[in-house]
C-alpha cells in the first residue's frame, strides 16, 4: 500500500475498497448476493462513501446460519487457515482468511506494536489463548513482524508467566486487563517488582477502569499500557491501538470503514456520542464484512491526535449493547459505572453490580474492595460518596457495600460484573 499522507489519501483508499469489496462479495457470496438482492442494491449503485448508507447489515446471527464457513466470497482452496470465537451458545462462528488476509493482519498488527514502540530490541511475553482463537496466531505474528522477540507462554499459568518475567526479562507483555491485574497481584505478593523488566502492557478484549489500569501499571512497575481493539470477524486483535498519548485508540481506516450507530434506530449517533461500532472491511477476501454489527460501543473522538499520526480515533469500549442495562426505564452502559468508580478514592477497581427485583420494584446494589491499603474507617464516606456520583451521574439510587480487598472474584479471562437476577 502507498504511503498515506493526509485525510484525502485515506478516503480514496476507503472508495477504492467500498467499492471493490462490494463487487467482490456481490458476485463471489451467494450469502451476500441474497442481502443485495433483497435490499435492492448493486454494485454499481455504490459510487461514493455516503453510499454506504444504503447497504444492509450483517449480523452475529447471519455467521451462525451460514455455518460452518460463513460469508465465504473465496473458492475453498484460496483458504489457508479458519479461526473461531468462543461462541458462548450454539454454533461457533468460523472465519475463513486466505494468504493475503493472514499477510494484511500480520502489517496491521505490526503497525499496532510499532504504535506502541515495540520493535527489535523487545521481548513480548505473549499471554493470550493460541489454537482456534485469533489471539495468540495475531500477537505472535504481528511480534515477529516488528522483529521482536516472541515469547509464547499462552494465558494462565502464573507460575511459568512469574519465572519468565524474571528469568527471561520480557520488555512487555500482552495479555486481557484480567490477567494484568491478577499478574500485578502476584508480583506484588512475592515481592518481585524489582526483578523484572516490563515497560509496556498491552491489553485486549475487555473493559478496563482507570482505578485497574493504575493498579496495573503499579504492580507490574510498568511505563505505558495500551488498549488494542480485536474482533474475531475482523481478522482478531490488532485492528486499533492508542498512541503514547493514550487520547482514544487509532484505528486502521485503510483496512475498515467504521460507522458509529445507535444500536436501536441504526442510524449514526451525534458526533462524540456513544453507538456501537458497525464495520465494512476494505480489504477482506475470504471473509468480508459489509456493515457488520459489532455489539460493540463507543465514540468517535474528533480532531488530529497531537501524536501526528494520521489515522483517525474511537474511544476505549465502553461495553457491548448486548450488556445495556435497562433499570427503571434508564440506560445504564456497564462503563458508565467503571468511570464513576475510577474517580472514587479508596476502593480498588473491582466490583459487582447485581440487580434485583423486590416487591414490584428493581434494586441495584453494588459491591465494592477497599483499596489494598484501605481504611475502615472511611467505608462509610466512600459508601455515600458513590451513591452520590451514581445519583447525579446515572440517575438512579443504589445500595453500596464495602468489601474487603481480594474478596470478590478475580479472573484469568474476562470478569463478570454484571450480575442480572431479575
Ligand atoms: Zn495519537
Amino acid at each position: 500500500m502507498s504511503e498515506i499522507k493526509n485525510a484525502n489519501d485515506l478516503a480514496k483508499i476507503q472508495l477504492e475498497g467500498l467499492r471493490w469489496t462490494v463487487r467482490h462479495v456481490y458476485e463471489n457470496s451467494p450469502f451476500y448476493k441474497r442481502q443485495f438482492d433483497k435490499a435492492g442494491i448493486r454494485p454499481d449503485h455504490i459510487r461514493d462513501l455516503e453510499d454506504l448508507s444504503k447497504l444492509p447489515f450483517t449480523e452475529a446471527h447471519h455467521l451462525r446460519e451460514d455455518y460452518p464457513f460463513p460469508l465465504l466470497s473465496v473458492p475453498e482452496e484460496k483458504v489457508v487457515r479458519i479461526h473461531s470465537s468462543s461462541g458462548t451458545t450454539g454454533k461457533r462462528k468460523i472465519l475463513s482468511y486466505t494468504k493475503r488476509d493472514v499477510e494484511d493482519w500480520t502489517n496491521f498488527f505490526a503497525r499496532a506494536y510499532k504504535m506502541a514502540g515495540i520493535g527489535p530490541k523487545d521481548r513480548v511475553q505473549i499471554a493470550v489463548g493460541y489454537g482456534l482463537w485469533t489471539a495468540g496466531a495475531g500477537f505472535q505474528a504481528g511480534c515477529e513482524k516488528v522483529g521482536a522477540m516472541a515469547i509464547p507462554v499462552g494465558p494462565g499459568n502464573l507460575e511459568l508467566q512469574c519465572q519468565f518475567l524474571v528469568d527471561l526479562k520480557p520488555t512487555c507483555i500482552c495479555c486481557t486487563s484480567s490477567m494484568a491485574l491478577l499478574l500485578g497481584e502476584e508480583i506484588r505478593r512475592r515481592g518481585l517488582r524489582d526483578r523484572i523488566a516490563i515497560k509496556t502492557v498491552i491489553q485486549g478484549s475487555e473493559r478496563c477502569s482507570e482505578s485497574m489500569r493504575r493498579a496495573i501499571l503499579d504492580h507490574l512497575g510498568a511505563e505505558h499500557l495500551y488498549d488494542i481493539t480485536g474482533l474475531t470477524e475482523l481478522y482478531g486483535p490488532g485492528p486499533g491501538i492508542d498512541c503514547h498519548l493514550h487520547q482514544g485508540i487509532h484505528y486502521w481506516a485503510d483496512y475498515y470503514i467504521l460507522e458509529i450507530l445507535d444500536p436501536q434506530t441504526l442510524e449514526p449517533v451525534e458526533d462524540g456520542q456513544i453507538g456501537e461500532m458497525v464495520v465494512t472491511t476494505l480489504r477482506k477476501e475470504a471473509s468480508p464484512l459489509v456493515r457488520y454489527r459489532t455489539r460493540d460501543l463507543t465514540r468517535k473522538i474528533s480532531g488530529p491526535c497531537p501524536c501526528g499520526s494520521i489515522f483517525p480515533r474511537h474511544d476505549r469500549i465502553l461495553g457491548r449493547s448486548d450488556d445495556m442495562i435497562i433499570f427503571r426505564g434508564v440506560n445504564i452502559y456497564p462503563g458508565q459505572i467503571d468511570e464513576i468508580l475510577s474517580d472514587i478514592e479508596g476502593i480498588s477497581s473491582e466490583y459487582n453490580v447485581i440487580l434485583e427485583r423486590r416487591n414490584a420494584k428493581d434494586h441495584m446494589k453494588i459491591k465494592v474492595e477497599r483499596d489494598v491499603t484501605g481504611d475502615l474507617s472511611y467505608d462509610d464516606e466512600i459508601q455515600s460518596a458513590i451513591q452520590r456520583q451514581i445519583k447525579n451521574q446515572i440517575m438512579v439510587s443504589v445500595d453500596v457495600h464495602i468489601v474487603d480487598y481480594g474478596a470478590l472474584p478475580r479472573s484469568e479471562r474476562k470478569s463478570k460484573r454484571i450480575f442480572d437476577n431479575r
